[in-house]
């Protein structure tokens, strides 16, 4: 009687595992889908086969012009907000915390639209984009990076499955993961995940910037991780976003002063408002908000005092 009970038990649980996962699919249709512009149906735009246009090179990859936005009424969380990215270099993004710099990724992602100003892609306005053709141009590696239980090569690829091997290497070079291919037993076909080799903050960010880089974007939105990252790791990062960015347009959060002082511009945000724009040294030198975060970052040449 034990065994047909116990299959019985184990087809109850099964039932209900089934009910909780259908449950999930039906809220996710449920979602509200997102509106669409007026002259651009989104059945257009799953539809289009043409490839995105070529950039032009003469105008930024993208440009905020005069952004003001808020999630809720009479509450800017950017006010006036203006600056290029330009192709092939690497703008950053500083400020406190709650200065809005993820907020700006979430309009860039079109995630919002912004109560007035403009967004330009390439010198056209994303009002004139579907936000399926602005998406196109762009990839995302936030801070919530994770690694799927698979091979390194699946975690690389899982997005784009018939990669070929030329372009596996082509981003595990430039995502400096060579080391870890190295390190790992077996290499790509190495097991990562839950029952497999663990990787650390650093690696598994670089990992997801190996699988963003495979669909060849136009312009990359990078969350630097706040978490602590050793020297090795720090190197690294900064490695690839010298190297990311002379392919493509990168812009980049910077929650370290040291992975961006060589970047071609960093963008100070304060309290919504982009206050300052420039090199490192000129930043240094300009705006009391940066050396405050510089100073605040024991950055070398400013190294405060730190008592024993
Ligand atoms: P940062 O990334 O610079 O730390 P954020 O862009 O995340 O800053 O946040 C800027 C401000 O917007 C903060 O005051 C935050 O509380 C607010 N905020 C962020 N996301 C939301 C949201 N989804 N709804 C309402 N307020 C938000
Ligand atoms: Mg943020």
């Amino acid at each position: 009687l034990v065994l047909p009970l116990s299959s019985v038990f184990n087809a109850v649980g099964l039932i209900q595992r089934g009910m909780g996962a259908y449950q999930r699919i039906e809220q996710a249709l449920d979602l509200p889908v997102e509106p669409t512009h007026p002259g651009h149906p989104q059945v257009r735009a799953r539809t289009c086969e043409a490839p995105p246009q070529a950039p032009s090179h003469e105008e930024p990859a993208l440009a905020l012009r005069d952004l003001t936005f808020g999630y809720e009424p009479g509450r800017p969380v950017l006010s006036g907000v203006t600056f290029p990215v330009p192709h092939r270099s690497q703008t950053a993004l500083v400020g406190r915390s709650g200065a809005g710099k993820s907020t700006v990724f979430a309009l860039v992602a079109r995630f919002y639209e912004p109560d007035s100003g403009v967004l330009l892609f390439d010198g056209r306005p994303a009002t004139e984009l579907t936000r399926a053709e602005c998406r196109e141009r762009i990839a995302v590696v936030d801070q919530n990076t994770h690694v799927v239980h698979g091979t390194l090569r699946d975690n690389i690829t899982y997005a784009a499955p018939d990669a070929s091997d030329a372009e596996v290497r082509r981003v595990i070079e430039l995502a400096q993961l060579d080391d870890v291919v190295r390190r790992l037993p077996g290499g790509l076909a190495g097991l990562l995940g839950d029952r497999g080799n663990t990787l650390s903050g650093g690696e598994r960010q670089r990992v997801a910037l190996a699988r963003a880089l495979l669909a060849r974007p136009g312009l990359l939105l990078l969350d630097e991780p706040t978490s602590h990252l050793d020297a090795i790791n720090e190197t690294a990062l900064t490695t690839v976003m010298k190297d990311v960015a002379r392919e493509c347009a990168l812009l980049v959060i910077a929650h370290r002063l040291s992975t961006v002082q060589h970047a071609d511009q960093i963008v100070v945000l304060d309290d919504g408002r982009a206050t300052a724009r420039g090199g490192h040294e000129e930043l240094l030198a300009g705006s009391s908000l940066y050396r405050e975060l510089a100073a605040g970052q024991m950055l070398p040449g400013r190294r405060p005092r730190v008592n024993p």
